[in-house]
C-alpha cells in the first residue's frame, strides 16, 4: 500500500491530550500526508475538528467493523475505551497499529511505551518484530527521560528519587477547570482586603485559610483544595505504601529503556497548583563520581529540547518554573549541583510541559514513525 492512502482513525481528538495532539499534527502539516478519519463515543455523524482540510461527519468510535478498516488507530479517549475495544479489534482480525495516550496497555508484553528520541532502538526492534501496540508513557516518566537521558546511555544512573510537582492538567480538563475555580473564589474572598493598604498578610491569610476550610471551595474532582495548597497523593493506592503514580517511575522507565538490570526509580508525587507543567526534584546516585561539568555536557547533549539551566538565582526564576515552560516543547533541567551526601550523588530540578512532551508529542512522533512503515 502507498503510504500516502494510508487511513487513520483518531478517537479521543477532542480531550485535553487529544486536542493538544491535533493542534501539533497541524503545526506540523501532518493532515496532509495520510486519510484522517475522526471518531466519537458521544457524538457519530457530528462535525470532526478542523484540520485544514474537508473530513467527512465523525464514525463511531464503538464500532468495529468501522475501526478494522483502518491501517492505523490513534486513541487518546482513555483506559476505559482501551480496554473494552482493543480486545474486541483484534480478536476480530485487526492487524493494524493502535497507538495509545493511555496506560492501559503499556506494560503488556505485546505493547511498546514510546518515546522515540530516547528509546528509537526499543521501538524499531518492536516494529521490525512484529509489534502492533503502542502507548505513550506516564507524563512524569516521559518528562524525566527527555532530561536524563543521556546520563541513562551513559550508564551513569544507579538510582533516582524523584519527588514531584505535577501539574493539574494531569488529571485531565475538569480538574483544570476546578483548579482556575478554586483560584477565583480564594481571589474573591482576599479582594476586599487587598484593595485595603491597611490589610496585613495575616488578615489577608485568614480570609483565604477561611475559603480552603469552608464548604464553598469547589472540590469535586480533586476532593481538596489545591489551590493555595497542595496534595501529596496522585493515583491510586498501590503496593507497600506507594500510589500508582510513584510506581509507574520504575515500572516504566525501565520498560521505555529496556534495561537488563533494573535501575530503581521512586519518590513521593505530588498535585501542586500549577496549570499543564510537571516538575521534578531529582536526587542521582551515579555509578561513580563523574565531575560535573562532564555530567553537564552528556546532559544538554542528549536530545533536541532538553535544556541545561545554569545554577544561579537569576536563570532558574527566568528559565526552570512551569510559568516559562508551559507552552514550549522545551525541557529545561537545571539546579544541577553534587550533594553533600557524597561525590557520586548530584541534585537536578526539571520542569516540562505534560501536554506535550508528557502525552501528544510522543504519540504524534510515533504515528509518524508508524506511517513510514
Ligand atoms: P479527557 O480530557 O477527559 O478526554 C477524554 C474524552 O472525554 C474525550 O475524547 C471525549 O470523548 C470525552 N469528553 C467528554 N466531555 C468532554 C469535554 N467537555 N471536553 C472534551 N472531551 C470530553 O482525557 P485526557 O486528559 O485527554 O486523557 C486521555 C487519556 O490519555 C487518558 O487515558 C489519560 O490517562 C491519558 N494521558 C493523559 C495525560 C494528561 O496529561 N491528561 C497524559 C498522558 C496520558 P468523546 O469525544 O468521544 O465524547
Amino acid at each position: 500500500m502507498s503510504k500516502h492512502t494510508k487511513r487513520v482513525g483518531f478517537v479521543g481528538w477532542r480531550g485535553m491530550v487529544g486536542s493538544v495532539l491535533m493542534d501539533r499534527i497541524r503545526a506540523e502539516g501532518g493532515f496532509g500526508k495520510y486519510e484522517p478519519v475522526f471518531f466519537s463515543t458521544s457524538d457519530a455523524g457530528g462535525k470532526g475538528p478542523s484540520v485544514g482540510i474537508d473530513t467527512p461527519p465523525l464514525r463511531d468510535a464503538l464500532s468495529i467493523s468501522e475501526l478494522k478498516t483502518l491501517d492505523i488507530i490513534v486513541s487518546c479517549q482513555g483506559g476505559g475505551y482501551t480496554n473494552e475495544i482493543h480486545p474486541k479489534l483484534r480478536a476480530d482480525g485487526f492487524k493494524g497499529i493502535w497507538l495509545d495516550a493511555a496506560s492501559a496497555l503499556r506494560m503488556k508484553d505485546s505493547c511498546v511505551i514510546v518515546l522515540d528520541p530516547v528509546n528509537r532502538d526499543v521501538i524499531e526492534k518492536g516494529l521490525n518484530s512484529g509489534v502492533r501496540d503502542f502507548a505513550g508513557g506516564n507524563c512524569t516518566v516521559s518528562l524525566m527521560l527527555m532530561a536524563l537521558s543521556g546520563l541513562f546511555k551513559h550508564g551513569l544512573i544507579e538510582w533516582i528519587s524523584s519527588m514531584t510537582y505535577q501539574a493539574a492538567s494531569g488529571a485531565g480538563a475538569k480538574n483544570m477547570i476546578e483548579l482556575a475555580a478554586q483560584m477565583a473564589r480564594l481571589t474573591t474572598a482576599a479582594s476586599t482586603l487587598l484593595s485595603n493598604p491597611a490589610s496585613s498578610a495575616l488578615d489577608i491569610d485568614r480570609a483565604v485559610t477561611a475559603e480552603l476550610r469552608g464548604n464553598s471551595i469547589p472540590t469535586a474532582n480533586f476532593g481538596a483544595p489545591l489551590a493555595a495548597s497542595l496534595i501529596p497523593w496522585i493515583d491510586k493506592q498501590h503496593e507497600a505504601g506507594q500510589t500508582r503514580e510513584e510506581w509507574k517511575g520504575a515500572a516504566e522507565t525501565n520498560k521505555i529503556l529496556n534495561t537488563t538490570k533494573t535501575i530503581p526509580v521512586d519518590g513521593v508525587c505530588v498535585r501542586v497548583g500549577a496549570m499543564r507543567c510537571h516538575s521534578q526534584g531529582l536526587t542521582i546516585k551515579m555509578t561513580k563520581d563523574a565531575p560535573l561539568d562532564e555530567v553537564t555536557e552528556i546532559i544538554k547533549s542528549a536530545n533536541d529540547w532538553v535544556k541545561v539551566v545554569p545554577n544561579d538565582k537569576e536563570s532558574t526564576i527566568k528559565n526552570l518554573t512551569p510559568a516559562a515552560v508551559s507552552g514550549t516543547l522545551n525541557v529545561p533541567i537545571g539546579r544541577i549541583h553534587k550533594m553533600n551526601i557524597g561525590p557520586e550523588y548530584i541534585a537536578a530540578f526539571t520542569v516540562g510541559d505534560q501536554l506535550l512532551w508528557g502525552a501528544a508529542e510522543p504519540v504524534r512522533r510515533m504515528l509518524e514513525i508508524a506511517l513510514e512503515q
